[in-house]
């Protein structure tokens, strides 16, 4: 079996489109645009690349984007007073502080400072916890992107078996979540899992979470299977640097049913399904009906 590509950039610039006609009908409508504050402290170089990406998408989907650059130095009192403003203006309906922070500010604090509402990362614990009990939250936004994917796949994910391999807050924690709010049965894998790989024979889907370039190999895919490959990793090959995913990408494709690449899968996916998010907040802030099909 040679697997179908699940094309990533093709689906996010899909989920753009459609955020930016909720955006246009927005403005028109009712005279709203929704507006997203993305925050950065300190001069990360892979920070910096991700903060400019986000703002030129808000801005080609018709939001208003609000860009805070605040110095390596920044106290957390400053950082938390700047939070502060940001929940209490109206124009801004999310709100997204990068991370990592420098060393001496308390990211849990930080994080959990952010209105929920205005919480397009959905990192703040009452959204964790919302998720966690099947209510309505902000979900973060790659497990959210690898769900919009899994379901345009396969309509519904009820009764499959679904392994999800790492355990962060960030990816794996909530892609479990979503996938057992989707009727899967989840196994969530991590460093100490014993027979990773017997583990991973058993999944109908597969969501790899890892940060181990190739971990995965075909040989541990069950036939037909579905394999989501989260992992971001910079290797050195044939002198060249390139991006791999946690899971083998050439043999796993000879046994899956469908694959979504590195670069291409999943990556394009998160800023995507942030803007999604940044309207969802916009809609639900306004009282008006969340866009269908661009939250969980
Ligand atoms: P973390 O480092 O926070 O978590 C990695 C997880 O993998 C941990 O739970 C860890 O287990 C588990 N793990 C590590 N080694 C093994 C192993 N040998 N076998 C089984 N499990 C293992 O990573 P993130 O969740 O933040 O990110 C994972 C990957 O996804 C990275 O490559 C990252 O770059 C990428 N990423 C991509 C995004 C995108 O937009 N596409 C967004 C976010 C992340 P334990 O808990 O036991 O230590």
């Amino acid at each position: 079996m040679v697997a179908k590509v699940i094309d990533g950039k093709a689906f996010a610039a899909n989920v753009r489109a459609q955020v930016a006609d909720h955006v246009a009908s927005l403005k028109k409508t009712n005279g709203i645009t929704p507006g997203l504050a993305v925050v950065l402290v300190g001069e990360d170089p892979a920070s910096q690349v991700y903060v400019r990406s986000k703002g030129k998408q808000t801005v080609e989907v018709g939001m208003n984007s609000y860009e805070h650059k605040l110095d390596a130095s920044t106290s957390e009192e400053d950082l938390l007073a700047l939070v502060d403003r940001l929940n209490n203006d109206p124009d801004v309906h999310g709100i997204l502080v990068q991370l990592p922070l420098p060393k001496h500010l308390n990211e849990d604090l930080v994080i959990n400072s952010i209105d929920p509402a205005k919480d397009v990362d959905g990192f703040h614990i009452s959204n964790v916890g919302l998720l966690g009990t099947g209510q309505k939250s902000m979900v973060p936004c790659t497990p959210l992107g690898c769900l919009m994917m899994l379901r345009n796949h396969h309509g519904s994910l009820s009764g499959m078996d679904a392994v999800v391999i790492g355990r962060s807050n960030i990816v794996g924690k909530p892609m479990a979540q979503l996938l057992l709010g989707d009727s899967c049965t989840v196994t969530i894998a991590h460093s100490r899992t014993k027979d990773l790989p017997d583990v991973v024979r058993r999944a109908d889907i597969v969501v790899a979470a890892v940060g181990r370039p190739e971990m995965v190999p075909g040989d541990w895919i069950k036939p037909g299977a579905t394999v989501i490959d989260v992992g971001i990793n910079r290797i050195e090959r044939d002198g060249k640097n390139v991006l791999v995913g946690d899971v083998h990408y050439e043999s796993a494709a000879q046994t899956a049913g469908a694959i979504t690449p590195v670069p291409g899968g999943v990556g394009p996916m998160t800023i995507a399904c942030l803007l999604a998010n940044t309207l969802t907040a916009c809609c639900r802030a306004n009282g008006l009906p969340e866009p269908e099909g661009l939250t969980a």
